[in-house]
């Protein structure tokens, strides 16, 4: 497991943010990697695959030490490994069980619910909370600028039925956000999606954005990633003003313990 992990927290979280913050990265994969193994995993013959955008992301030590300068191999590694061996056999638990251990990237300034994401229910441990100090890193703010052209046909590919005109006013418009400030629902034309099937339609980096149309269509990006459960740049904003890394997880999940397994 531990071994596994050194992996992923080299893969998932940059080596020079805050150790607590890699310590509490630790715990979450951890966390996320025993929730996939006790529960139920995606994959029929896996417990746990290495794409982040399936379950979390691992790279061989070999593969990481390739990116990393020469001089700063050993202590980056030494600082993954002890993020992992400092934090041994914790996990987040609720109730006594695993938590589904969400985490992204940044967050925008508030966490989303699992509900406005992936629909179905609220887990009681995944509140929207608020976080502060993400603006400073690069993840927190992004755009996309696309031609009118091709935000109608990247519509039509699952709804061959759009129609824009783009001369009348509300071509697009947003129509309702979440209460974390995330888009809901908007507006294309004739053709309503929500906001988490505009972002993966047209790449943006998360739900909460603003849309600015003048000769083509600009997508205005806050946050990076599905925005549920710990962010990894607010967790290591929190370290930064001295948070512990028992800290953070109790700030991303709310009512949980951090236990031995
Ligand atoms: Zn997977």
């Amino acid at each position: 497991m531990d071994q596994y992990l050194y992996g992923v927290v080299s893969a998932e979280m940059p080596a020079n943010f805050e150790l607590e913050a890699l310590k509490s990265q630790a715990v979450v994969a951890r966390t996320y990697t025993v929730y996939k193994m006790f529960k139920g995993s995606k994959h029929a013959n896996a417990d746990i695959c290495d794409k982040a955008d399936c379950c979390q992301a691992w790279i061989s030590k070999d593969d990481r030490f390739a990116k990393w300068n020469e001089d700063e191999r050993e202590s980056n590694w030494n600082k993954i490994t002890t993020a992992v061996d400092s934090t041994i056999g914790k996990i987040v638990t609720y109730n006594g069980e695993p938590i589904n251990a969400f985490f992204h990237s940044n967050s925008g300034g508030t966490t989303e619910t699992v509900a406005n994401v992936w629909g179905g229910t609220d887990y009681p441990y995944l509140q929207s909370v608020e976080t502060s100090g993400e603006e400073e890193y690069s993840q927190y703010a992004s755009t996309v600028t696309l031609t009118k052209e091709e935000v109608l046909q990247k519509i039509q590919e699952n709804h061959p039925e759009t129609q824009i005109d783009f001369n009348t006013e509300n071509a697009i418009q947003i129509l309702e956000y979440t209460d974390s400030g995330r888009v809901k629902t908007i507006q294309f034309g004739n053709v309503q999606i929500s906001g988490v099937e505009a972002r993966a339609t047209f790449g943006l980096k998360s739900a909460k954005f603003s849309v600015d149309i003048g000769d083509s269509i600009t997508f205005n990006v806050i946050g990076y990633g599905h925005g549920v459960g710990l962010s990894q740049t607010g967790a290591d904003a929190m370290a930064k003003m001295g948070a512990t890394y028992e800290q953070i997880i109790n700030h991303y999940y709310t009512d949980v313990k951090i236990e031995n397994i």
